[in-house]
């Protein structure tokens, strides 16, 4: 294998592995709102862009802009976006040429008409099949991923969208959660493999009728009173329109590649994902976490918000009392943090303040979820430290990154992954913790109770479950299986 140097201060490579949110309504009056809805609740999983597009069976009208759900739709917007079905997006950001042009749903006119996407996830084979569409002559207006998908939808000799959908789709490799938006109906398809999440949800509108909506995850049906009714399948399309719902299964069955990080970080504890509580995982993360790696302490304390569910966990575990002796500001804006090194270097201190009463002479647990580079890690570990605390004894709930995602979370290279170029004991130091322990990853497959190899560890084993192509690696950063 090729060694390169850990370097957690070099800048996030421009990539195009995008953590994303995706919704979709059918049958409400006021869809364009619930999508509103249903963004607001998604929008942790992205916080660069959001859009809508709407349509009332003729009109499709879509809008986009850089910013917070809801700073991108005040009310006259909305108000501008009519019909009985939409669709929306919240897009993360990643560093580099991340900007508006890749802002989500893309909308074309095309032979099949008016058509929008919005896609999560990552196609792993994009830049090829963009390379032979620009043979072609097709022109691309900006550099996401997504965009493949609909020159290849228009590029079809099918006649129907979803004739065209299902040929596209087949070209495809990698992971992707899609909700699409015609003039008449919404369709959504997940790959083969089920990396990302989408789930089905139902509601009454009236005593005689029922609304569909889709999205990444159920917290988001809360908020618009759905009720979730399933997940759709790897490999499952599912088309809503006037003639009702049709689920399809258009390509054949692979193995099952859930993404385990999903319930690790980055859904919100109050979501079911892949049909599974996702606080569930988390507080068993915990508990095992602390039958692997017990420590002498006299408090438990998360990192809020993502280690809180695991230290409750922990403490449960072992009788330790749990603190929160980190209290985090949530009003802090990426807007604050992204203007200059000098202010990210306060990052943390923004975000986070220490109660000092309640580490003062203490001996800490500190629970998080994950270490990436470590350099989060390490100013927790000493503004806790600053705060009076005897030991800080860091747990991690789960195991060491050690391996890029190439299936739409956004992950460092691995020069850049602490745990991809040091031992234990090197980042335990780096960190400066006293003690530094890590969920195995047999223990994080008890956690989602993965008894039949559903999920995708490629993250921490370096086994990715389908072929990498070379774009898609820098050249510093091959893929180990
Ligand atoms: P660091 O080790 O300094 O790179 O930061 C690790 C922290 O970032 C973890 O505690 C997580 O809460 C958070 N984190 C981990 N993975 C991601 C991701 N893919 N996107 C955003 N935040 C993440």
């Amino acid at each position: 294998m090729h060694e390169t140097p850990f370097d957690p201060e070099t800048p996030f490579d421009d990539k195009l592995h995008e953590e994303c949110g995706v919704f979709a309504v059918y049958g409400h009056e006021e869809a364009a709102k619930l999508a509103y809805l249903g963004l607001y609740a998604l929008q942790h999983r992205g916080q660069e862009s959001a859009g809508i597009a709407s349509s009332d069976g003729r009109h499709l009208i879509c809008h986009k802009a850089m910013g917070y759900v809801a700073d991108v739709f005040p009310p006259a917007q909305l108000a501008a976006l009519p019909g009985h079905m939409a669709i929306g997006h919240t897009r993360y950001s990643t560093t580099g040429d991340s900007k508006m042009l890749n802002a989500q749903p893309f909308s074309v006119a095309c032979n099949k008409g008016l058509i929008a996407v919005a896609h999560n996830g990552n196609i792993t084979n994009a830049a090829e099949l963009r390379r032979e569409l620009e043979a072609e002559g097709s022109i691309f207006q900006a550099s996401s991923d997504t965009e493949v998908i609909l020159h290849l939808v228009a590029k079809s000799r099918e006649r129907t969208l979803a004739g065209a959908l299902r040929e596209a789709l087949l070209q495809l490799e990698g992971a992707y959660s899609l909700v699409f938006l015609a003039q008449d109906r919404i369709i959504v398809a997940r790959d083969p493999h089920g990396f990302r999440p989408l789930a089905m949800g139902k509601m009454e509108i009236s005593k005689h009728k029922i609304g569909y909506v889709f999205a990444s995850e159920t917290c988001a049906f809360d908020l618009v009173n759905a009720v979730y009714q399933a997940d759709v399948e790897p490999g499952e399309m599912v088309i809503v329109g006037p003639e009702g719902v049709t689920r399809e299964q258009w390509a054949p069955r692979r193995n099952r590649a859930h993404c385990v990080f999903e319930h690790v970080y980055f859904a919100r504890p109050d979501s079911l994902v892949f049909g599974r509580p996702v606080q569930k995982s988390r507080e068993r993360m915990g508990r095992l976490l602390a039958l692997e790696h017990p420590a002498a302490a006299d408090i438990v304390v998360p990192v809020p918000d993502s280690g809180v569910a695991a230290a409750l966990g922990y403490a449960s575990e072992t009788g330790i009392p749990y603190g929160q002796a980190l209290i985090r500001n949530h009003y802090v804006g990426r807007t604050f943090i992204e203007p200059s090194q000098a202010i990210r270097d306060f990052g943390v201190k923004l975000k986070l303040n220490p109660v000092r009463h309640l580490l003062e002479g203490k001996r800490v647990v500190l629970v998080d979820d994950s270490i990436v580079r470590g350099t989060t890690s390490r100013k927790i570990v000493r503004m806790v430290r600053q705060a009076g605390a005897r030991e800080v004894h860091l747990r991690i709930s789960c195991p060491p990154t050690i391996s890029p995602c190439f299936y739409g979370v956004d992950t460092p290279n691995k020069q850049q992954l602490i745990a991809a170029n040091s031992s234990n004991e090197e980042i335990r130091k780096f960190v400066e913790a006293d003690s530094l322990g890590y969920l195995s990853i047999g223990n994080l497959t008890e956690s989602v109770e993965d008894h039949n190899r559903d999920f995708c560890y490629a993250c921490y084993s370096g086994n990715y479950p389908t072929l990498i192509h070379i774009d898609e690696m820098s050249a510093d950063n091959p893929p180990l299986g």
